[in-house]
């Protein structure tokens, strides 16, 4: 599969999304903090702490990351299923929350979100007349163009229309999530976060929803927030894709760029764990040296001095800003590390 090439981020271009300074954090019940957190009186997790990103109409935004750095609380953010603690989301200009909000059902229409389990996220005692039904509700769809409405939507993932009156138990996991697919198109919505949407699935399955999603996003101009572990489908799927630490993007880039020249330490060894992928990159394998801090106390300055093998004073003390790098060949490419800052 080619990398996505289409240039969808032109200056001119007005983004669809916005997300100022956005952050949420959440609190430790009393009952989980023993658990937790022995010995100390913090509570907050600071699971989304300061994003600043665009996502442009007909984009897909890739968002990588280990497990825990933050990845679905800001898809979830993103779409107004969790409110911001601090920060806002702008969808079409309009904030998500406070004075002149989107109305919500608006926003129901026009974000919408894939998840990583179609199976839990499909209400198992429904047909899919019934699961699409409810998205086509949203729409305000007539109930005597419902069915007809159900079946091309069917028809466009790849499903048949006798598999209208079907349960979710009785589809394969691909065929389920293309029904998770289907419902979120019904809605006919601009922007779709895919949250690991690939993660439950045979690698041969994977390629076949992959296409799907492309061919969506052709044919609607869909914009995607592709949230994803798997730096080689962000690969394949993203215009461009951000690298998220602890709560934050500590590198963003059009996908070429990033992959080819990688500047921020974390990114680096990421990529360099897969050479399939980063045929450029023709280095040894960086070995991120130490623990994943916790997003409960996130390290001082840089947070990932503590595993940074290029770690100077600075980083332990202030903590670099997301900047553009000043190379003018890369524009586009911001990067969050004293490096390449100072
Ligand atoms: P990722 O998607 O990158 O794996 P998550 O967004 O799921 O990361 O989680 C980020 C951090 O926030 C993790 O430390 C996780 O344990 C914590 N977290 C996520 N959801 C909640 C919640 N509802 N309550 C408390 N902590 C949460």
């Amino acid at each position: 599969m080619p990398v996505a090439t289409n240039q969808k981020t032109p200056e001119n271009n007005r983004p669809l999304l916005v997300t100022e300074n956005l952050k949420k954090h959440f609190i430790i019940e009393e009952s989980l903090l023993a658990k937790y957190l022995a010995g100390t009186k913090d509570r907050v997790v600071r699971a989304v702490d300061g994003i600043n990103m665009k996502i442009f109409p007909g984009e897909t935004l890739g968002l990588v990351g280990e497990s825990g750095c933050g990845k679905s609380t800001l898809g979830r953010t993103v779409v107004g299923l969790y409110e911001p603690t601090e920060g806002n989301v702008r969808f079409q200009d309009k904030p998500l929350w406070g004075q002149g909000s989107i109305s919500n059902m608006i926003l129901r229409r026009q974000a919408q979100i894939i998840f990583q389990n179609p199976y839990s996220s499909l209400n198992p005692r429904h047909t899919v007349r019934q699961i699409i039904g409810v998205a086509l509700d949203a729409r305000g769809t007539k109930s005597i163009d419902k069915e007809a409405e159900t079946v091309g939507l069917l028809r466009r993932v790849g499903l048949r229309s006798d598999h209208i009156d079907r349960y979710p138990h009785q589809f394969s996991g691909g065929q389920r999530q293309r029904i998770g697919i289907a419902r979120a198109l019904a809605t006919n919505p601009m922007f779709i976060v895919a949250d690991e949407p690939l993660s439950s699935l045979d690698v041969s399955v994977q390629a076949q929803i992959i296409n799907l999603l492309e061919g969506l996003q052709e044919e609607y101009g869909l914009s995607y927030l592709f949230i994803t572990h798997d730096l080689r489908v962000a690969y394949h799927i993203s215009h461009r894709v951000a690298v998220m630490y602890l709560g934050q993007i500590v590198e963003i880039a059009e996908t070429d760029m990033l992959y080819k020249n990688p500047l921020h330490p974390y990114t680096q060894a990421l990529l360099s764990a897969i050479p399939s992928v980063n045929a450029f990159h023709r280095g040894e394998r960086i070995i991120i040296e130490g623990t994943v801090p916790t997003p409960i106390n996130p390290p001082k300055g840089c947070r990932f001095h503590t595993r940074c093998k290029y770690s100077m004073p600075i980083c332990e003390e202030k903590e670099p800003q997301l900047l553009p790098v000043d190379i003018s060949e890369q524009k586009g490419h911001s990067i969050r590390c004293h490096l390449h800052l100072s």
